[in-house]
């Protein structure tokens, strides 16, 4: 079926034809719980009409006039990220990588044009960046190690939360470290509250940048409009994606002043920061803008947090071991490598689940889901896991 569309993974013989918050429907009229939203980029669920009514009327207005003009949707998307963290400027672009791409640009201008040509990155073992040559290579996912050789250079792993490997990699050629708040496609793994304070000190005393990818994490996703505001810290640069755009593809690059140093030529993009996809952007940020937006979320979070904690213990440790996460970014560490198999099983009931790994589930609503929809969802987990363990101890093997 499908057979003009290239092969990237396999998909389910159906066509998802539309969606309406939390609930997305496919070409046989099956409805489905959606707990992943794009991989958590429909931050205001399915087909809001907060986004629709943007994109609608400034579809009618200007689509696209190139990046060499100003647009109104582009400045107001800017003067609002401006407002609302700790950065100074700000450029768009078109995805998650692009953004990190970007980032790993300007930090390796600054540290040609400030710390005498030095380039290299400080990043995590495990970590997800993107899909570019350069933020794969700054990714530390095992699989992609021999893929597309050769890789880009300048990229030094270390475990996370570990300060001292940290400051072991840091050389006369280091420029900056660059990190997810939150793992997102390790499964989950936040960095410390500890860790990342002593990050910033360590990286202030050394005289490098400090990047988060909040790409995962931001736009309200852990109950804060950026992850990083839970520790309290002052990153020098921060790229956003998914959530920002609220399923429409737009990203940005975040930077403190200082850090500015692009010149005429340096970076650039013919979609970048059209008014299409940055009037959608707007509507996201006015949304989660309004007050008590983000406490619900954080509210949203707990409920979901709660609810699953409870699941795992039920269930022995051969099924379901913890749950970590912070806000609408949670994970059920599972017992051995079943998730996938729940996956399937939780589609095949109508419920939507992602496995960022084999012994992980992770759960990203949409940030407006509700506590009925979190107990649906949990409802149908709970049913699939007591179906899981029986079948555990029936035979040795899981047959899911
Ligand atoms: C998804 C993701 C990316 C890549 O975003 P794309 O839009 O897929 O390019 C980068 N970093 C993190 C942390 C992500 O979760």
């Amino acid at each position: 079926m499908y057979s003009s569309l290239m092969f990237i993974t396999p998909r389910p013989e159906l066509v998802m034809v539309e969606g309406d918050g939390s609930w997305v429907t496919d070409d046989r009229g099956r409805r489905y719980l959606d707990f992943v939203q794009g991989w958590a980029v429909n931050c205001l669920g399915h087909a809001p009409a907060a986004i629709a009514d943007a994109v609608a009327i400034q579809a009618r207005k200007l689509i696209n006039v190139g990046p060499a003009f100003y647009n109104e949707p582009m400045l107001c998307l800017a003067d609002l990220l401006v407002a609302n963290s700790g950065f100074d400027k700000v450029f768009f672009a078109n995805s998650g990588a692009e953004a990190n791409e970007g980032a790993i640009k300007l930090a390796r201008k600054w540290g040609a044009v400030h710390r005498g040509g030095a380039y290299e990155i400080v990043t995590f073992d495990n970590a997800f960046h993107g899909r570019t040559l350069a933020t794969m290579s700054a990714s530390g996912k095992a699989q992609w190690q021999h893929l597309f050789e050769p890789k880009v250079l300048g990229f030094p792993k270390v475990p996370l939360n570990d300060i001292a490997a940290v400051e072991r990699a840091i050389g006369t050629e280091t420029v900056a470290v660059m990190l997810e708040p939150i793992q997102g496609e390790a499964g989950v793994i936040p960095a410390s509250t500890t860790f990342l304070r002593e990050l910033r000190c360590l990286t202030r005393e050394r005289g490098i940048l400090l990047i988060v990818d909040e790409v995962q994490t931001g736009m309200g996703r852990t109950g804060r409009l950026f992850a990083h505001e839970h520790a309290g810290i002052a990153p020098d640069i921060m790229t956003l994606g998914k959530g920002l755009g609220g399923g429409v593809p737009i990203s940005a690059l975040l930077a403190l002043e200082e850090v500015c140093c692009f010149e005429t030529g340096d970076q650039g993009g013919t979609f970048n920061g059209n008014p299409l996809t940055t009037a959608a952007a707007v509507a996201v940020m006015r949304m989660l803008l309004q007050p008590g937006f983000l406490e619900e979320v954080a509210r949203r979070g707990e409920e979901l947090q709660a609810a699953l904690s409870a699941l795992a213990r039920r269930h022995g440790p051969d099924v379901s071991l913890g749950v970590r996460g912070c806000g609408l970014l949670q994970a059920l560490v599972l017992g051995g490598p079943i998730a996938p198999g729940i996956v399937r099983l939780a589609f095949d009931r109508g419920l939507l689940l992602n496995a960022p790994r084999s012994d992980i589930l992770r759960f990203m609503p949409a940030l407006n889901v509700t506590t009925e929809e979190i107990r649906l969802m949990v409802d149908v987990l709970e049913e699939i896991l007591d179906g899981v363990g029986k079948s555990k101890t029936d035979s040795a093997e899981c047959r899911i």
